[in-house]
């Protein structure tokens, strides 16, 4: 018999899949990697911010020195565009590393993390890593049911993770049902929203939960530079709590998680209201490019409030998977959602127009 390394629960684990990297699909089927399209991963379709290039540019003379481990530009940047101090601040290696970090800081072997039924996949893997026991509450119309979730509550529940929007139903909970959700959980339980595309929202659907973070001690907001700031390949994420949570957090954090060229990217990113503004316009714009065609092809989706959309392209459990495959060999990268209990979806990213046109023509002739 072979030998058998580390615990039960950790073997059982099944790794992220990520979106298919273009130079790997090229290689796989063949393809020339310009004509590829990736709308696999929620990343911006502009790329990086020209502010945060320049930032990085400069940051590349001082590689030689470890970062500044307390991130003191970054977080006096986030405490200039957020209004709370910085021992309210946690600075994480993508917001994926803020995720962790409040599994492992927070929640004991054998305690209970909750998250909802199609919801980001990370928070069934921190949540197995630590062998915490899952607690999956069945999903509404594709998203939150809080009222459920409430009552799912048990007294060993530590954690409670939300992505509003959620990923990758794309569905979100308005602000009078997080507040009141967060007023009925037990002031032990730690509840972290996240918000990686909380910049994508329109005006009407902006609510202040860094208010909310100033009433409840136990919530944590959590934020990323990956989605709407362009900057998915720095790794760059940060929460936002009361200092005894942030503490806690930071206890387990490594001292150098967020490197120099991330930092500084991220500062500038951070106050680039220009590039913000274009990416929220070129994700609205794109969204109504793809609902118009799916509606006019009959495409049943989700209706979505992130930079992606959950579409409908089949009826049988192999429809994801074997569309997905019909348009990886067409050079359209998407993302299979069967990992997530929807095997008949495929979740798209929106993308610039041309880039949206090629999948939808790809996609046409694939359903045909
Ligand atoms: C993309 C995403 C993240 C962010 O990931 P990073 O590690 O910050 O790149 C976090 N939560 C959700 C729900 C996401 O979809």
């Amino acid at each position: 018999m072979s030998i058998q390394f580390g615990p039960e629960y950790v073997r059982a684990l099944a790794p992220y899949q990520g979106g298919k990297p273009i130079a790997e699909v090229a290689r796989e089927f063949g393809l020339d990697e310009a004509t590829i399209v990736k709308l696999a991963s929620n990343e911006n379709p502009l790329g990086m911010p020209e502010s945060a290039r320049q930032a990085m540019l400069e940051a590349v003379q001082d590689l030689g020195r470890y970062p500044d481990s307390n991130g003191f530009e970054l977080k006096a940047a986030i405490t200039a565009k957020y209004g709370v101090p910085q021992d309210w601040i946690t600075l994480g290696n993508g917001s994926n590393d803020i995720l962790e970090l409040a599994a492992h800081a927070l929640v004991q072997p054998q305690q209970a993390i909750m998250y909802s039924e199609y919801s980001f996949i990370v928070y069934a893997l921190a949540t197995q890593a630590i062998g915490a026991r899952p607690i999956a509450v069945p999903a509404k119309n594709h998203g939150h049911d809080l009222k459920a979730m409430a009552q799912a509550i048990t007294p060993d529940t530590r954690l409670i993770f939300i992505a509003n929007p959620n990923n990758p139903t794309g569905t979100f909970v308005p602000a009078a049902e997080l507040e009141a959700f967060l007023n009925q959980v037990p002031s032990n339980v730690v509840v972290v929203i996240d918000e990686a595309y909380n910049e994508y929202l329109a005006p009407q659907h902006q609510y202040e939960s860094i208010a909310w973070v100033r009433r409840f001690p136990n919530l944590l907001v959590s934020r990323t530079m990956s989605k709407a700031y362009g900057l998915a390949g720095l790794r760059v994420g940060f929460a936002i709590a009361q200092p005894e949570l942030t503490d806690i957090l930071n206890r387990i954090r490594q001292p150098f998680n967020v490197n120099s060229l991330a930092q500084a990217a991220a500062v500038a990113a951070l106050t680039d209201r220009e590039f913000l503004e274009k990416s929220a316009q070129v994700n609205t714009q794109g969204y109504a490019q793809l609902t118009k065609a799916f509606d006019a092809m009959g495409i049943e989706y989700v209706p979505s409030y992130g930079n992606f959309v959950l579409i409908r392209v089949g009826d049988d459990d192999g429809a994801g998977a074997r569309v997905n495959l019909a348009l990886l060999k067409q050079g359209v990268i998407v993302r299979p959602v069967g990992n997530y209990g929807l095997p008949q979806w495929l979740r798209v990213s929106i993308g610039l127009p041309e880039e949206n046109a090629a999948f939808l023509e790809a996609l046409k002739s694939v359903l045909k």
